[in-house]
């Protein structure tokens, strides 16, 4: 089975595409000011513009501050529309929605905004697809489109924020309060847009979201390198890495990344990373049925686990399309969160909103159902006995 799970191939380089017309969000402060001055309009200009885009707003006609006569010219050419609405799907009596985004090339990629009682968290897409090849992950298997610049991934949370701010989700005018990558793409794999999109997050409101940096959660499928950078640059965000599996025999087909680093050097990253933030990191774990679900392999993942700043949040698989993998069953679910609380791992199961919506984790896969390219068929689960467990993955 090993053969067919990775039979997908790790892609790091994105393929190069036109770009997206210019859009003040990629630019810095000084460049804004300098490209409103060239049109012959003084800087403080962008200030005002960054304040319109950032509180969602688009129509020209609504930014009153600005001349009517320059509105027209001064949007066109700093805030161009990048992400058009195709369609929007709700579930949860409204406070979860799923937005289809077509970019300017006709690419697409989704994003989801879940309103709890007390948060409301908008999970983004920081790439068209992804190149990681994870076999259990919709995106996965359809393969790397583009990188998003950050204007269209920090067009995503600012949609979210907007329709929060407007009261359009069921429980009044409320305030986005948590941003999530784990839409479509590998965050690190697309480092520089992604690391510009957490400035504009955590930057104060006008020239941002003014999210707080815990508030925002990275998850990675363990670019380690790339994580490395992230601890050295200073950044205090939540960290997440998908790990999935504790030992890197299983670890190699479920995250094909793994057979360039490994769950020791992820882990070592992740332990890098806490200590500088005095933070935990989440470990995400897809329980995915007799496939990693095992007593033994909650045990191995504890006894990995168990000194480190770590939680783990468990993920029932969401099955794909054509997938004959299942999400663990509940017994097996309660066993494996006992076994690594018995180790003294913190550990929740997350809720899988969005589910009837293909909007849970791991179902986003916007081009292969607008084009009605049929999903690829994923191997069925090993039905053998769990292979023996190392000690390797304990290091
Ligand atoms: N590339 C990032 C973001 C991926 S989506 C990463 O790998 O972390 C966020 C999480 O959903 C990841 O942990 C991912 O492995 C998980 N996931 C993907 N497909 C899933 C599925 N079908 N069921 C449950 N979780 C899934």
């Amino acid at each position: 089975m090993d053969d067919a799970m990775t039979a997908l191939p790790l892609v790091f380089d994105a393929p190069r595409r036109g770009k997206p017309p210019r859009h003040l969000a990629d630019l810095t402060r000084e460049q804004a000011r300098a490209a409103v001055t060239e049109l012959g309009q003084p800087a403080f200009r962008a200030d005002q513009l960054a304040r319109h885009f950032y509180r969602g707003v688009t129509d020209p006609a609504r930014m009153t501050d600005l001349p009517a006569a320059v509105r027209e010219e001064l949007t066109g050419a700093l805030l161009p529309g990048l992400l058009t609405p195709v369609r929007t799907l709700s579930a949860d009596g409204g406070r979860t929605r799923k937005t289809l985004w077509r970019l300017h090339d006709g690419a697409l990629v989704e994003s989801v905004l879940m309103r709890y009682p007390d948060r409301a968290t908008v999970c983004i897409s920081s790439q068209a697809g992804c190149g990681m090849a994870c076999p259990f992950c919709a995106t996965g298997q359809n393969g790397l489109t583009r990188n998003l610049s950050a204007a269209e991934i920090i067009g995503q949370a600012v949609a979210a924020a907007a329709a929060m701010a407007d009261g359009e989700v069921p429980g009044g005018p409320g305030r986005l309060s948590n941003v999530v990558f784990m839409g479509m793409g590998e965050p690190l794999a697309n480092y520089a847009r992604v690391r510009k999109t957490l400035d504009a997050l955590v930057t104060p409101a006008p020239h941002g979201l003014g999210l707080s940096q815990r508030s925002v959660t990275v998850s990675t499928v363990g670019v380690v390198p790339a994580i490395r950078r992230l601890t050295e640059e200073g950044l205090h965000v939540t960290l997440a890495v998908s790990l999935h599996a504790p030992d890197d025999e299983l670890r190699d087909s479920l995250v094909p990344i793994n057979t360039r680093w490994k769950v020791a050097d992820v882990v070592d990253a992740a332990d890098a990373y806490a200590a500088r933030t005095g933070r935990r990191y989440s470990v995400e774990y897809a329980l995915i049925r007799d496939v990693n679900d095992q007593p033994e392999r909650a045990d191995l993942l504890g006894r990995l686990l168990a000194d480190r700043r770590a939680h783990v949040n468990l993920i029932p698989l969401n099955p794909t399309p054509g997938s004959r993998w299942d999400a663990s069953p509940l017994p097996a679910q309660r066993e494996f969160v006992a076994r690594l609380r018995a180790h003294g791992v913190p550990t929740t199961v997350r809720d899988t909103r969005g589910q009837d919506i293909d909007g849970a984790c791991g179902q986003l896969a916007a081009a292969d159902r607008v084009e009605g390219v049929p999903s690829v068929a994923l191997p069925t689960p090993s039905l053998e006995p769990p292979v023996e467990l190392g000690a390797e993955a304990d290091a």
